[in-house]
């Protein structure tokens, strides 16, 4: 359950550990570095006890020096505790006692670049060959977690209430938005009349809202009504997104930024509209929308600056702001104590998602930012704007019932043959062209069906990626699938060779990722 303080959970058996053996080490993950402080403060208030330098943090945002001060401390067995993000899965910890892996579900624990890894599965092997527990923690655990779970391979403990005693769970309320415009009721540039009136009641009573949108910039699309131009970026197969304050079209898949055109660069029309909606934009509507009340904007965009998403999230523990706008960047994990309010925008696009995960995803996004509300005994309402009110996932969400949730998804994913009941592996190749990428991966999968054991392998043709073309590269990819682990990893090994060696023109760069996370 999401509030039920399994932080509080960890603090113990954390405790236990380092005051029963002097020389233990503890490891603690979790998936963003904006959750760092609120756990670290947490640490070090619970373990003042602990002499000085004992407790240590790693993540990216650590300047060298101090980075390779808290590995060494780490190495050493000084430091008894580690707070990390998914790096710090691959420290050096001699004494290494017990692992936990907060919000185990959350794909930022996948590395997606270079060397691949999901610092989860490693916690969890890792934990394996030392024989010390791994403690995984969640409200929306992965289905591969759960199913672990539910198989008795991983023990399940149950967290059923809000910590905070008279904390209860927010009501979930959808807004039809097909139904408010039938029935003419006004809308102000996408935000429902009831979700207005919900946030000016909010105001009036001192308490905070929340407004999740996960898409950034000012608006996704720059268009020409005239001539049907689209703002495009040159280099990718992508349009470019509208950053009003900053002035500027920006590629969100390879940084290009321009001017944003006085008229259309294709027929001179000076009539360019903005279309659909990004968190820039419902920051100024809400300016007007909700008269008198001090909005906030938390994303990448706002929280550029070393220090910054610091700054502005305490703004928010400290009141003072009344409406909070943002991406994921806000829906997870905070404990926000005066938010009662929590309106969802635009959830729509992740269900009819080509990627059999977008569902999961979307519902422990919800499930996550859901839980934001009503936290401290206030009682909180979550409102989802939808043109799907009847679809499934939000019913569940409404619920808040992950497990029936979790289960008929699983008995989808049986049906369909899809991971957690089967194995993958993902080829990927980039090229200066499509087809020099394709033929790469033809000649690929021609060398796979000689190899070992390759009959029981399923190997998809190869196809271009959604967005095929990022920064002048153009990317395609092949998909493997298995119903036994061992077999497939036996086959990628013996593969290896044979992609090393294969010479196709124009073929720049290739991958083999194991369990891929984006199909
Ligand atoms: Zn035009
Ligand atoms: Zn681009």
């Amino acid at each position: 359950m999401t509030g039920s303080g399994k932080t509080e959970v960890y603090l113990h058996a954390l405790a236990d550990l380092l005051s029963a053996r002097p020389d233990a080490q503890a490891l603690v993950l979790v998936p963003e570095i904006n959750l760092t402080p609120q756990f670290e403060a947490a640490f070090r208030t619970r373990f003042a006890a602990l002499p000085e330098g004992a407790i240590v943090t790693m993540h990216s945002g650590l300047a060298e020096g101090e980075r390779a001060r808290n590995w060494l401390a780490a190495h050493t067995g000084r430091a008894r505790l580690v707070l990390g993000t998914r790096l710090a899965i691959l420290a050096s910890l001699p004494k290494l006692s017990l692992i936990v892996v907060d919000e185990e579900h959350d794909p930022a624990y996948k590395q997606q670049e270079g060397l691949r890894y999901s610092a989860r599965d490693l916690a969890v092997y890792r934990a394996k060959e030392l024989g010390i527990p791994v403690a995984l923690g969640s409200a929306t655990p992965s289905l591969e977690s759960w199913w672990q779970a539910e198989q008795g391979r991983y023990t399940k403990l149950t967290l059923t209430r809000r910590a905070v005693a008279t904390a209860v769970l927010p009501s979930v309320r959808l807004i039809d938005l097909e139904e408010e415009r039938q029935r003419g009721r006004a809308s102000v540039e996408g935000l429902s009349g009831p979700l207005i009136a919900a946030m000016k009641t909010r105001l009036e009573r001192g308490e905070q809202s929340l407004v999740f949108l996960n898409r950034r910039g000012y608006a996704p699309i720059l268009s020409c009504d005239a001539c049907g131009w689209v703002a495009g970026c040159p280099r990718c197969s992508a349009y470019v997104v509208l950053h009003k304050p900053e002035r500027a079209l920006r590629c969100h898949h390879c940084g290009w930024e321009s001017r944003i055109p006085k008229s259309c660069p294709d027929c001179g029309n000076v009539d360019i509209a903005p279309m659909g909606r990004g968190t820039q934009r419902v920051e100024e509507t809400l300016a007007t929308a909700v008269p008198g009340a001090r909005v906030l904007r938390i994303d990448a965009d706002s929280t550029r600056r070393k220090g910054s998403a610091q700054a502005l999230f305490s703004d928010v523990h400290a009141g003072e702001v009344d409406i909070l706008v943002g991406t994921q960047m806000i829906a997870k994990g905070h404990d926000f104590q005066r938010v009662t309010l929590v309106g969802v925008l635009n959830a729509d696009t992740a269900l009819f998602s080509h990627d059999f995960r977008a569902s999961e995803r979307l519902f422990a996004q919800l499930m996550q930012v859901s839980g934001r509300a009503g936290r401290a005994g206030l009682p909180g309402e979550v409102m989802i704007q939808t043109r799907y009110a009847r679809h499934a996932l939000f019913h569940a969400l409404a619920r808040h019932d992950y497990v029936g949730f979790a289960n008929s998804t699983l008995a989808e994913r049986r049906d369909a043959h899809l991971p957690p009941f089967v194995y993958q592996a993902m080829l990927r190749a980039e090229g200066r062209t499509l087809e020099a990428a394709l033929d790469f991966l033809g000649a690929a999968s021609a060398e796979f069906a000689g190899l070992a054991g390759a009959e029981r392998v399923t190997v998809y043709d190869a196809v271009p990626l959604t967005i095929v073309k990022v920064f002048n590269v153009h990317r395609a990819q092949l998909l493997l699938e298995c119903a036994s682990r061992a077999v497939l990893q036996n086959a990628l090994r013996a593969w290896q060779p044979a992609l090393r060696s294969l010479k196709v023109k124009g073929v720049i760069r290739w991958n083999v990722e194991v369990d891929p996370l984006d199909i």
